[in-house]
């Protein structure tokens, strides 16, 4: 027998996860389907110790707190998770969709796709000796835990809101931290400038890293060099973590066999959320729409929109949510 569902969410991020709960406050027979070992998506995988500032509800959150937040959220209902399942292929069949993962086939009314960017790997330093250093753990792409830094010299390369967010973030576990970024300006949120600008972060703009060795004493001697001058200089630290952001990859939908219309990569959304094929729905950071910002809060806005147009679509014999405000609300009319 084939397993049935009648929502399946493809990518267990943010977006996903609220998804799967919203499902689950429609009692909606919901299966949740995560290629990785765990859920989370970019949260989890990337920045666990960052502290995250612009969520509803939190002044402020950590990555990982946020996430064991949505795991219990998602405790609440009877639903189906699974990890270390990549959804292979998705087919339309009479009665929706076949959903393949690497454990078999099950069956699907609808399905949220919440895949972000697909997978994500950290664009690399570009030094012909980097692996070297990678293996040595002096050069970093990500900060799973701020504690491996304590009393450390770091450098933090990168001029966007996570290099940003990083040097902040280990401001007061390290020894010292400093921003180095090819251009004078940095693309962060004005507020995330101005905390940099007031922590103990030493910033060096505008700079480009030529070169990395090893001192005599072992710690990682970092050759810089001011954009348009021809003299270099050098850094001694004990660790390096490059922020220049994540090259995705989108490969996997490409393979599947429905046609959904995409713009620049991105699942093209209406504001229903739903895509170009009847009975698949989009959300989080890959889709687009006009005005579409990548973020936990906009993908959090974007679940209960798929899940409540699936259940209007599919199954309207079942109640809608009707909420205190909708009971008393005074008649335009009179
Ligand atoms: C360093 C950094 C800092 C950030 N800081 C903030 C911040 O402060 N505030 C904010 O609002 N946003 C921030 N963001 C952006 C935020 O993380 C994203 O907007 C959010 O993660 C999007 O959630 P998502 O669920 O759409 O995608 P993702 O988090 O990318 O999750 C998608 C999930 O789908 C899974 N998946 C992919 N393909 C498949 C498949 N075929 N089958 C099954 N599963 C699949 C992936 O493994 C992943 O777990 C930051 C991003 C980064 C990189």
């Amino acid at each position: 027998m084939t397993e049935t569902y009648d929502i399946t969410i493809i990518g267990g991020g943010p977006a996903g996860m609220f998804a799967a709960f919203y499902a689950g406050m429609r009692n909606a027979k919901t299966q949740l389907l995560e290629s990785l070992s765990d859920l989370g998506g970019q949260v989890n995988a990337l920045y666990p110790e960052k502290t995250i500032l612009d969520v509803a509800g939190f002044p402020a959150i950590q990555g990982r707190d946020l996430i064991a937040a949505q795991r219990q959220q998602l405790a609440q209902f009877p639903l189906t998770i699974k990890t270390n399942q990549p959804v292979t292929n998705l087919v339309p069949t009479a009665d929706g969709f076949a959903v393949t993962t690497p454990a078999g086939t099950t069956q699907s009314t609808a399905v949220i796709i919440a895949v972000g960017n697909g997978a994500f790997t950290p664009r690399p330093l570009n030094v012909p000796n980097g692996e070297q250093f990678e293996q040595s753990g002096q050069l970093v792409y990500s900060v799973p835990d701020k504690d491996a830094f304590r009393g450390q010299r770091v450098l933090v390369a990168g001029g966007g809101d996570s290099a940003i967010d990083q040097a902040l973030m280990l401001e007061p576990v390290a020894q010292s931290v400093t921003l180095l970024h090819r251009r004078d300006q940095f693309r962060g949120l004005e507020h995330m400038v101005d905390l940099l600008h007031q922590s103990r972060v030493t910033v060096k703009t505008p700079y480009l890293i030529r070169g990395l060795a090893t001192t005599a004493d072992g710690a990682l001697d970092v050759t810089i060099k001011p954009v348009g001058q021809a003299d270099e200089n050098h850094l001694v630290v004990d660790r390096l973590l490059v922020s220049y952001g994540f090259t995705s990859d989108y490969h996997v939908i490409e393979g599947w066999d429905v046609a959904l219309d995409r713009t620049r990569r991105l699942i093209a959304v209406d504001s229903a959320m739903a895509t170009s094929v009847p009975g698949i729905y989009a959300i989080g950071d890959g889709v687009t729409y006009p005005g579409k910002q990548p973020l936990i809060a906009t993908a959090y806005g974007e679940a209960p929109l798929a899940v409540h147009s699936i259940m209007d679509q599919f199954f309207p014999d079942r109640r809608g949510p009707i909420h205190s405000t909708s009971l008393h609300r005074p008649d335009a009319t009179k």
